[in-house]
């Protein structure tokens, strides 16, 4: 991993939690403090911290832009949205609606479409780009094709030159940004029905979208491929110990699991970074697995830490940017 890019997002409190205390007090535009009910403090500092007033365009800008452009120069990338079921992940992934037009409200997955396009007609006829989109969800440790329900334990295998590959799995040519919309909003809704089929909540999924961006230069040989990918994790919420059983309790068990490998790999590659050679444990889970070339090597990364402002939820954001702190 060339680098590692770890911010903050509060969402504001909605109207439920109106007049509820919060629980974070601003200091500047990348440090803030975390508050419990017993004045226990405790200091964070990330790359940025986007606070309840920050815009949809701020977090594009800041966290997405950089790693959609390396994408177009064949760099992989992976943009990530970590915290408990509520926190905002998928507001900011995409949007109020996928279709969402209001610029306000629009997350990051249209406006990498946006820029991807836009680049594409930018760069005339003596090169060429194509463009693959694959939407998969992560469930129990099952991994599913959001375009086609019925391929639903995609396999993963390590290709030579290739990198990491999911065996048969949908890849949709996109020639448009409406076009690229249309298919999110089916492989959004696909989820939907394979939710309600399963007897699921989103929240209890990993949810992973794969943009490859081929470049092709006339009269050359050398094709570029780069790999953008965004990850809506499930919710890091704890259950509670006593409380949960049966299928609940497994399934917090697997998503903490995933979710502590995804932490482990992202530490072993900071620290080999930073000179120490050490094992990355890729195998650890599917998540992980899943993301080997877009989190090793060259690839650029960035972790958004999602978190409700309410001081009922202190010690599920607590857990949240300490897994943003760690992974720096
Ligand atoms: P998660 O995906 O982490 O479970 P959601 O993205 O679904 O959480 O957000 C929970 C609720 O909060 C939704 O109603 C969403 O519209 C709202 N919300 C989240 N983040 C923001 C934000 N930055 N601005 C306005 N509303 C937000
Ligand atoms: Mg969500």
């Amino acid at each position: 991993m060339a680098s590692i890019c770890v911010c903050a997002r509060w969402r504001p409190a909605t109207s439920k939690e109106d007049g509820e205390p919060l629980c974070i007090s601003r200091s500047d535009s990348q440090s803030f403090t975390l508050e419990d009910d017993k004045d226990e403090k405790y200091m964070f500092s990330f790359d940025k911290v986007f606070y309840e007033d920050s815009e949809q365009a701020d977090v594009y800008e800041f966290l997405a832009r950089p790693i959609v452009r390396d994408a177009l120069k064949a760099i992989n990338g992976t943009i990530i949205t970590y915290g408990q079921t509520g926190a905002g992940k998928t507001y900011t992934m995409e949007g109020a609606n996928i279709l969402e037009t209001d610029s306000n409200k629009k997350g990051l997955l249209p406006r990498v479409v946006d820029e991807l396009f836009e680049a594409i007609k930018l760069c005339g006829e003596t090169s060429a780009y194509k463009i693959k989109l694959s939407m998969v969800e992560i469930y129990m440790e099952r991994v599913r094709d959001l375009f086609d329900l019925s391929k639903d334990n995609i396999q993963i295998k390590e290709h030579k030159g290739h990198g990491i590959l999911l065996c048969g799995v949908t890849e949709i040519l996109i020639s448009d940004g409406e076009e690229a919309l249309k298919f999110l909003s089916s492989g959004i809704a696909n989820r939907a029905v394979g939710e309600t089929q399963m007897n699921m909540a989103s929240s209890r999924s990993h949810c992973i979208y794969i943009f490859t961006v081929q470049k092709e230069v006339a009269n050359e040989k050398s094709v570029g491929t780069g790999k953008l990918v965004l990850v809506d994790l499930a919710g890091s919420e704890k259950v509670e110990k006593t409380g949960a059983e049966g299928r609940v309790l497994e399934e917090a068990k697997t998503i903490n699991k995933s979710l502590s490998a995804l932490g482990n790999v992202i530490n072993a590659l900071t620290s080999s970074q930073q000179g120490k050679a050490n094992h990355i444990p890729f195998r650890d889970s599917k998540l992980t697995r899943i993301l080997q070339d877009a989190l090793g090597g060259s690839s650029q990364t960035a972790l958004l830490c999602c978190c409700s402002p309410c001081r009922g939820n202190f010690s599920e954001s607590l857990s949240t940017l300490r897994f943003g702190a760690r992974a720096k």
